[in-house]
């Protein structure tokens, strides 16, 4: 059982990472679905490290979680270690910078 203070923790772990998810997404590259190209994705594949759009989100569920593991942007809770997956990805000193200013 988690006490009050997990609960904090975790809480606010969550917020670090919808913070960083929603800085990435403010990135030229980010801002347009990595499959389709539509504007404003708000799902991502986060073992492929891109963010699609809910279309795409619908056909990469269909190829399977050991292709491709969806996730929402805003409605899910996200690990660190699928986070650092986009830090991989991206300017890898930069996301260190996002880490640190974050948390
Ligand atoms: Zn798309």
């Amino acid at each position: 059982m988690a006490t009050r203070s997990e609960r904090e923790k975790a809480q606010k772990l969550n917020e670090q990472h919808q913070a960083i998810l929603s800085k990435m997404l403010r990135e030229e590259d980010n801002k347009y679905c990595a499959d389709c190209e539509a504007k404003g994705p708000r799902w991502a594949s986060w073992n492929l490290g891109v963010f699609i759009c809910i279309r795409c989100a619908g056909i990469h569920r269909n190829l399977g979680v050991h292709i491709s593991r969806v996730k929402s942007v805003n409605l899910d809770q996200w690990t660190s270690e699928q986070i650092q997956v986009y830090g991989l990805f991206a300017d890898s000193s930069r996301f260190n910078q996002n880490v640190e200013e974050t948390g």
